[in-house]
């Protein structure tokens, strides 16, 4: 049976300009994107005892304190010196929405240079999870994601991205934040060195104690990135968007498929099985009369297959200015099963938050919002 063509051709994604400059790197380290040694190292150039590193450390990632004068069981004087010579990473969070529908909250924060990102926190009976963006928009331009139409603007610091991680802990109190995943704005792979860095920091004992089992790194498909997170020696949890089983189709929706292929990206993905015996996620969008054949279903339950991975069908949360629209109940039940025939470790993922645009691919700030 030929393939169904799309009602329109999605237009491949200009990259637009970013919108403002890279800021200038802030001259003083900031203490909120530190490892424990790197802690240790500083606080012993001020002339300090090394025990002060935890103490300082429990401050900044054990209570998220924002300002050093919180910092109670330190000296005065240490506190300034602190301020004098390091910052913390801070941001507002400006707004917040609550889905009527299934609870899902999301945050807007502000940076202190007035940049904005959205973090989203999903309850479920048994977790908190929180969605952590990396980057103030994206670069990859992927035609069904309201993050790739806003273009980039920079990447997020490590310390900025564990301030994200606390202001969701926050949020969820009195629950504990108890899983993260990084599918909110940005491609965290493109960001690798803050991301890993903040990764770490979730992850420690000394940090925000969060399980590596119970962190989620998602790419777009950026190969280099996988290869190099597979020999980091971490147990996080690898997922890949993949939303076309093939080339050509894949380079249509995804522009990062023309630089890193599917047989790539495979390799990749094959090489991080091999390498830290844990298996991936394949996350598939399921776009009306687009990938939702019952031809492809056969072809992504064959990778998956292959790849020994698990499949979570996503519908497709529409989004403005995007010429796709979601499937029916029906096509997409249809889709599930046939995938499920073949693969049995295919999940249908509930969509969560989508009226409030917090929904997989619906992050985005506006230009103009305040
Ligand atoms: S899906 Fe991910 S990589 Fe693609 S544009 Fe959206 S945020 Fe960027």
């Amino acid at each position: 049976m030929p393939r169904q063509q799309p009602k329109q051709r999605p237009r491949r994604h200009q990259r637009q300009q970013p919108r403002q400059q890279p800021r200038q790197r802030p001259s003083k380290p900031d203490l909120r994107g530190f490892q424990l040694d790197e802690l240790k190292s500083f606080v012993l150039k001020l002339d300090q005892p090394a025990y002060r590193a935890g103490q300082i450390a429990e401050w900044v990632f054990g209570r998220g304190v924002r300002s050093f004068d919180e910092m109670t069981n330190l000296s005065k004087a240490l506190r300034e010196r602190l301020s004098k010579e390091a910052i913390l990473a801070c941001a507002e969070v400006v707004e917040t929405h609550t889905s009527e529908t299934d609870g899902t909250r999301k945050l807007l924060l502000k940076y202190g240079d007035r940049t904005r990102i959205e973090a989203v926190l999903l309850t479920d009976n048994k977790r908190i999870t929180g969605c952590v963006s990396t980057q103030v928009g994206c670069k990859f331009g992927c035609s069904f994601c309201a993050t790739g139409l806003m273009g980039f603007t920079r990447n997020l610091t490590a310390g900025e991205i564990v301030e994200e991680m606390i202001s969701l802990r926050e949020a969820a109190a009195p629950g504990r934040l108890s899983n993260l995943v990084f599918m909110g704005m940005g491609e965290p792979l493109d960001n690798y060195d803050n991301v890993l860095r903040a990764i770490k920091i979730a992850n420690a004992e000394w940090g925000l104690g969060i399980g590596a089992r119970r962190i989620t790194v998602s790419t777009a498909g950026h190969v280099p990135g996988i290869r190099k997170l597979a020999k980091e020696g971490l147990q996080v949890e690898l997922a890949v968007s993949l939303n076309a089983p093939e080339q050509r189709l894949r380079a249509r929706l995804m522009p990062i498929a023309d630089r890193y292929s599917l047989t790539q990206l495979i390799r990749a993905i094959e090489y991080y099985s091999e390498s830290t015996g844990r298996r991936a996620t394949l996350e598939y969008v399921l776009l009306r009369d687009f990938n939702d054949s019952p031809e492809m279903a056969d072809e992504l339950a064959e990778i998956a297959r292959r790849l020994l991975c698990k499949v979570n069908l996503i519908c497709y949360n529409e989004v403005t200015d995007s010429v796709f629209s979601s499937p029916t109940d029906q096509a997409v039940e249809d889709f599930f099963s046939r995938v499920g025939r073949r693969c049995p470790t295919v999940v249908r993922r509930v969509s969560r938050g989508s009226d409030i645009a917090a929904g997989c691919g619906q992050l985005c700030i506006p230009r103009g919002r305040k």
